[in-house]
């Protein structure tokens, strides 16, 4: 016998859980389906930055739409908070992208000009800050450091805890997340979804493809092209320190209990979740150019994780045509826009349709040149 809901979300990682906790808020009782342990999970060894400043050039409405949910987190973080009782160690305090030699610098400058450009009337809000300047904002910084940009929409959260939370959010309002239950197979009929996993059938009006690396293969099957591929990323956990960082910095950030996580690396062509010594020692040798400090401070544990990445790195938010109701989402920073996908992209989905600024991030933009997740 199959069992209904009003959506079926397939995946549980931070894309389908907001979404799916989204869909609750609705007012639909949503039901998240999840592959289990043994699957690619992103939103379980990601870096927890909740970031802008870098996102979107070339692409305003991406810009646009991190910057929606960067402003949209402080009241996730608080509903979360209040209606589970977790706390999901949102922050957000602006960040620094620091630069180490006068290229970096120029090229930053250059980038961060052309964002401001590129916005118009919606602006832009960053400054350049030379060394002095910077070393106000974080004192620790080392004399290799030149400057870097920052802008005031920037943060961090603890993105375990945040999945914990939408999680527990989903049950409080009626949803329920299904772990072990791998999507084998979805059909459409007489405008019914029909998801079937080694635990039964579940049946809906609305389903949301959000599996990660897993969702590739699924689309097909309702109408959708979602065609992403895997990034091998590395990060490097310290023991627990005193404060050294007020704000987060692209490749440094630390956590509320003191330990200072880096991060920032990317491999492509890799499909393993292995992490290497030379990837781990260039990232532990700019985060000691950066702050020297940490030259003495002991590392605990280092992984590495793979993110979900599309054929030009922006999101893929599309509904079938073949199959109306049947929705694709995907992106490259899931934890930045689980705020938007819990608080807008979801309402799109309970009221049936996109908004037509959406069409940018439909997969039609690829045309038939994309690199499938192997
Ligand atoms: C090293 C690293 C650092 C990162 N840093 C940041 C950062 O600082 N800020 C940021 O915003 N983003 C960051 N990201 C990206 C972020 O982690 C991802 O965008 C986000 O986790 C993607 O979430 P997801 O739900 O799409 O995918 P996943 O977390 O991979 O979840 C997909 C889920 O789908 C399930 N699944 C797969 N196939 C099926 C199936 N057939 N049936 C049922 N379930 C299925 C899996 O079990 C899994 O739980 C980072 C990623 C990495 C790897």
């Amino acid at each position: 016998m199959a069992m209904n809901a009003d959506a079926i979300v397939v995946g549980g990682g931070l894309v389908g859980s907001a979404i799916g906790y989204g869909l609750a808020c609705e007012g639909l009782r949503p039901v998240v389906l999840d592959e289990g342990d043994v699957a690619l999970r992103a939103s379980r060894g990601n870096f927890g930055l909740v970031w802008v400043q870098s996102k979107g050039l070339g692409n305003p409405p991406y810009q646009r739409w991190s910057r929606t949910s960067s402003e949209l987190w402080p009241e996730l973080a608080e509903r979360l908070r209040t209606e589970t009782g977790i706390g999901v160690g949102h922050h957000r305090p602006g960040g620094v992208c620091v630069c180490l030699t006068d290229e970096e610098f120029g090229a930053r400058e250059q980038m961060m000009h052309a964002m401001r450009s590129q916005m118009g009337e919606d602006g832009f809000d960053y400054r350049m800050l030379d060394r002095g300047e910077l070393k106000e904002l974080l004192p620790g910084i080392g004399p290799a450091v030149v400057g870097g940009s920052w802008s005031p929409y920037d943060g961090h959260a603890n993105p375990l805890y945040t999945l914990r939370a939408l999680h527990a959010g989903l049950a409080a309002r009626g949803g329920r997340y299904v772990p072990e239950a791998k999507v084998q197979t979805l059909s459409a009929a007489s405008g019914i979804f029909t998801a079937a996993t080694a635990h039964g059938r579940f049946q809906a009006p609305r389903l949301v493809l959000a599996a990660g690396l897993g969702s590739a293969a699924l689309a097909a099957q309702v109408g959708l092209h979602i065609p992403v591929f895997p990034v091998r990323g590395q990060i490097i956990v310290t023991e627990r320190i005193a404060p050294l960082l007020r704000m987060p910095t692209l490749i440094l950030r630390q956590t509320d209990e003191g330990s200072v996580m880096i991060g920032e690396s990317r491999e492509e062509g890799r499909n393993d979740d292995q992490s290497g010594i030379e990837v781990v020692h260039r990232l532990a040798a700019r985060a000691v150019a950066t702050f020297p400090l940490l030259a003495g401070v002991r590392m605990v544990r280092t992984w590495a994780a793979l993110r979900v990445m599309s054929p030009d790195g922006y999101p893929i938010y599309e509904q079938s045509e073949s199959c109306p109701g049947a929705f694709a989402a995907t992106c490259h920073s899931g934890v930045t826009l689980a705020a938007a996908h819990a608080l807008r992209y979801a309402k799109y989905v309970a009221q049936g349709s996109l908004p037509e600024e959406f069409q940018v991030f439909h997969s039609r933009r690829f045309g038939s040149d994309v690199r499938l997740a192997s």
